[in-house]
């Protein structure tokens, strides 16, 4: 278990590179909770206000924001995003470690706010591999894999700015290494 706790844990990477399942593992531990960030996208599917995200439509997003509720805010995809201060402040009053799950964007605002911080890029090993992952979730036409890969690539230009850059290859050794990098375990 780590000495230090109470940190942000920020995770960002491009879709498909696994950085979901990675932070559902990290949740699961101890003492590491999910920052449930506000957004202006409606819910998925089994998707659960208050849980999954808060869900709030543009007026009361920006009413948020005019009360300085955001600790960090951006547009992704044309929808808003934003981590909430008291998510934040809750967790670190407590000595927890919040993992956020956040867009380059995000991160880089975090980067300056001077709360103890580690920041992890989660790379696929390469974007053939990226393009068969998309491919496999059948969801996407031609036009939209294009777009996505673009954004991709921009994403991973940005990877250099983050203190760890984690190259999910194969799930369970990259896990080993961010638990290792993190100084946490999983079974206690
Ligand atoms: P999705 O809509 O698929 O859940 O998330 C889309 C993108 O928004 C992801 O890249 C995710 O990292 C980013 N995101 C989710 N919550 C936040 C947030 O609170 N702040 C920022 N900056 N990005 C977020």
């Amino acid at each position: 278990m780590s000495s230090e706790r109470g940190r942000l844990i920020v995770i960002s990477g491009p879709t498909a590179s696994g950085k979901s399942t990675l932070w559902r593992r990290l949740v699961a531990l101890p003492g590491v909770r999910f920052s449930v960030s506000a957004t202006t996208r409606s819910p998925r599917p089994g998707e659960v206000d208050g849980r999954d995200y808060h869900f709030l439509d543009d007026r009361e997003f920006d009413r948020r924001l005019a009360a300085g509720e955001f600790l960090e805010h951006a547009e992704v995809h044309g929808r808003r995003y934003g981590t909430l201060r008291a998510e934040v402040e809750r967790a670190l009053a407590a000595g927890e470690d919040l993992v956020l799950e956040i867009d380059v964007q995000g991160a880089e605002q975090l980067r300056g706010c001077g709360l103890p911080m580690v920041s992890i890029f989660v790379a696929p090993p390469s974007e053939e591999v990226l393009r068969e992952r998309l491919r496999g979730r059948g969801t996407e036409s031609e036009e939209e894999m294009k777009r996505r890969l673009a954004i991709v690539r921009r994403e991973m230009d940005r990877a250099g700015e983050y203190d760890h850059v984690v190259v999910n290859d194969d799930f369970e050794r990259m896990l080993a290494e961010v638990l290792d990098l993190l100084g946490l375990e999983e079974k206690a």
